[in-house]
């Protein structure tokens, strides 16, 4: 298995994404090893580094699904830090509404903090 440099990376994500959308890291991942693999068959990036690497191309749109868990302190998908916004209960108790990440887009809300599911497009 070889790893493919990020340059690399980032030329394919963007040549895979300009003719079809992701639905999820594991349908881009998949997409990906495929067109490397045309390059080197012993060419090889994993999901978490495609996505990492995603990130820092400007093009590409990310979208994150969450689910219920744990409220998280940093970023769940790139640990960045989260900017909070707050509601008042009827007791007019704070209580954490959103968790935003303006690095990736993950959006909390409400309970629902873990990411599920991760979407890839090219911006329009
Ligand atoms: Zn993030």
């Amino acid at each position: 298995m070889k790893i493919p440099k990020r340059d690399v990376v980032k030329f394919v994500v963007k040549s895979v994404l300009s003719k079809k959308s992701a639905g999820t890291q594991q349908e881009l991942s998949g997409l990906v090893n495929a067109e490397l693999r045309k390059v080197d068959p012993d060419y090889s990036v994993s999901g978490k580094r495609l996505r990492e690497i995603a990130l820092t191309i400007s093009e590409v749109k990310i979208e994150v699904r969450v689910r219920k868990g744990g409220t998280p302190k940093r970023c769940p998908s790139c640990s960045s830090s989260l900017k909070k916004t707050w509601d008042r209960n009827l007791r007019g108790r704070k209580v954490l509404r959103d968790l935003i990440c303006h690095k990736c887009g993950y959006r909390g809300t409400t309970g629902r903090w873990s990411p599920s599911k991760y979407g890839f497009s090219m911006k329009k």
